[in-house]
Parts: structure tokens; C-alpha cells; sequence
């Protein structure tokens, strides 16, 4: 069988997965680009692939049916929004996701981007090595309510961590188990989304991307929020809307906001960019030596499953 590796990650972290596929003797075909692949690359890719272990490159209808031999798809982590589930479950194409591989990496970013937005680390850095000894005034977290959005693997992570801090935690998740342990170890208090942004002096996003959650933060939830707060995204791009967001960062009326994702990456100049209170990091989430190692292995195991049960 023939298996597409696209993440570019994957080759550095991959020496178990690799052992794990070539037990199964599988022929292994690799993105060489350095980039993230096209739709149009894909197409030509995935043209008689059996499997694919896919990153955020886009597996659009097009792709799925142009891949006439495609029978599993292993994501290389969480989010499946670059996936046309819908199509993949109309070709009868399996999927499946490294689910929890790298929690614990991107709730540390997560942690870290609010101490960096509060402390305005980057901003103090950069004057620093500019030949400068700028300083602008931050807040302490200790004490401070934050309200995690999403309570998956991630935002259970935060959810620890913030409590070692001291920090007061509101959670939203609509589907969780209200008896799950991590709520009363964590002293989490479950609440609603509205409570979270009229509340929280720090909203932290932590959901999947779908057509229902797709610029959740516009200008009508940035409105609730207090002029106080700061908005941390490492979720995806596409759940803020980013006009909105510019014009409540240079008005005042959010305090800051610190994103790892954008709706489009690398964003090119975005007027965002401008604000001394927005940071953005570049999708480094789950990109640690740990995440990578597991996420490989993980990916591998699930589509070598997946084309095993066939
Ligand atoms: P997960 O599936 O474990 O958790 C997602 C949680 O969101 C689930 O508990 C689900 O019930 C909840 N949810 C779904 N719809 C919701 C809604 N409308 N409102 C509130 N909660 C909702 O996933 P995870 O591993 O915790 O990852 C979360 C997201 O983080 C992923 O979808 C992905 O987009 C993103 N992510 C980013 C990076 C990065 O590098 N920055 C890395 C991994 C994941």
C-alpha cells in the first residue's frame, strides 16, 4: 500500500513512525516542498494513494475524489477542519485524529501568550534589542477569572494550569460531562458563553472550527467583553473575526488579545500587526519535540489501523 506524509514536521519527529510503517511494508511518499501543500498538489499526490497522514494541508472535495484508491485519512493532530468530512463519509474514506497528542504543548502556549500579553513580554523584548528601554504597565494573573471556551483535551490542560496558578476558572462546552473529575479538581464552575464574555478578564478559545462556531467572536460578542480583558486564541483563525477584533483592539475597548492562528497564515501585513496589544506566534502550538513525537506516532497507528480493518 502507498501513504502520503505531508506534515513538515513529521520527518523530524517521525523515527518511530516510520518503524511502525515500514513494518507494514508500506511504500512512503513524502511532502518535499517545505510548505504547506496546494489543493493542486494534492490532487497529483494523492492520485493513488491507499492513506494519507495529513497536516493542515487542504483535503477538499476535490482532492477526495480525485483519489480513487483513498481508503483512510490520519490527521497529524487535532483539528479536522481542513478535512470535507462530509465527502470523506460519502466515499465510504475513514478518518481519524492524534486526539490529545498535544495538549499539554499548546496549553503551555496557551499560558504563555497570556503571561506575554499581560506582561507585554514581546513588546518590552523588541524595544529592548531595538536599542530602547520602552516599558509599558501589565496586570498580575493571579486572582484574575479566566473563562476557557471548549473543554476537550486542551482546554482541560489550561483549565490545570490556570488553577495552579490561582487563577478563577469559568468553562463553556456545551457537550461535556458535568460529572467529569477535572471540574471539581480544577475548580472549574461550568457557566454560559454570555456570563464568560461579560466576566472572564481573560477568554481563552479551545473548540473545533465549524460552520457554527466560524467568527464567534465578532462584533457583538467583542462588545460584552470588558474594555479589561484580553482575547487568547489558539484554536483557529477563522472563530474571530479579525476586523472586528482591530477595531475593538484600537479603540479600547478589548484589552489585548495573543493568537498562535489566523485566518490566514502566514497573515501578510495584516493591520493587526500594527497594535502593540495583539501578539501572534506562528502556529507553533503543538510544535515542541514532545506533541511531534507523539502526534507521529499516534497518526501512524491510527491510519495503520484503518487500513488494516478493511
Ligand atoms: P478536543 O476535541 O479534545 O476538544 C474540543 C472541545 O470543544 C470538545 O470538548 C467539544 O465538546 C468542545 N466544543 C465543540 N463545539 C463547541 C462549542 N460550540 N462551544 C464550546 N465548546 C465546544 O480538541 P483539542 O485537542 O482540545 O483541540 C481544540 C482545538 O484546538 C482544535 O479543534 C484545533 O482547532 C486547535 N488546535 C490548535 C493547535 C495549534 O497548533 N495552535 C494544536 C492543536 C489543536
Amino acid at each position: 500500500m502507498k501513504v502520503l506524509i505531508t506534515p513538515r514536521s513529521f520527518p523530524q519527529s517521525g523515527a518511530k513512525a516510520y518503524k511502525l510503517l515500514r513494518e507494514q511494508e508500506f511504500e512512503i511518499i513524502e511532502n518535499r516542498t517545505g510548505k504547506t501543500l496546494t489543493e493542486n498538489q494534492l490532487v497529483e499526490l494523492c492520485r493513488d494513494v491507499d492513506g494519507i497522514i495529513v497536516g493542515v494541508d487542504p483535503i477538499t472535495e476535490r482532492v477526495l475524489r480525485s483519489a480513487g484508491k483513498l481508503k483512510a485519512i490520519s490527521k497529524y493532530g487535532a483539528g479536522l477542519d481542513n478535512v470535507d468530512l462530509e465527502t470523506a463519509r460519502e466515499l465510504g474514506i475513514k478518518v481519524d485524529r492524534a486526539a490529545g497528542t498535544n495538549a499539554v504543548s499548546v496549553a503551555e502556549l496557551t499560558v504563555g501568550l497570556i503571561f506575554a500579553i499581560a506582561r507585554n513580554i514581546p513588546y518590552s523584548a523588541s524595544s529592548v534589542k531595538s536599542g530602547g528601554w520602552d516599558r509599558l504597565r501589565g496586570i498580575e494573573i493571579t486572582g484574575k477569572t479566566i473563562g476557557i471556551i471548549g473543554l476537550g483535551a486542551i482546554g482541560r490542560e489550561v483549565a490545570r494550569m490556570a488553577f495552579g496558578i490561582g487563577m478563577n476558572i469559568l468553562g463553556y462546552d456545551p457537550y461535556i460531562d458535568t460529572n467529569a473529575s477535572f471540574l471539581k479538581d480544577y475548580s472549574v464552575n461550568l457557566t454560559t458563553l454570555e456570563r464568560i464574555y461579560r466576566e472572564a478578564d481573560f477568554i481563552t478559545l479551545h473548540l473545533p472550527l465549524t460552520d457554527g462556531t466560524r467568527h464567534m467572536i465578532n462584533r457583538d460578542t467583542l462588545a460584552m467583553m470588558k474594555p479589561t480583558a484580553y482575547l487568547i486564541n489558539t484554536a483557529r483563525g477563522e472563530l474571530v473575526d479579525e476586523d472586528a477584533l482591530y477595531d475593538a483592539l484600537k479603540s479600547g475597548a478589548l484589552a489585548g488579545a495573543a493568537q498562535d492562528v489566523f485566518s490566514k497564515e502566514p497573515p501578510e501585513g495584516h493591520k493587526l500587526l500594527e497594535l502593540d496589544n495583539f501578539i501572534l506566534t506562528s502556529h507553533i502550538g503543538a510544535y515542541t519535540v514532545e506533541a511531534n513525537e507523539k502526534m507521529a506516532v499516534k497518526s501512524a497507528e491510527n491510519l495503520i489501523r484503518m487500513l488494516k480493518e478493511e
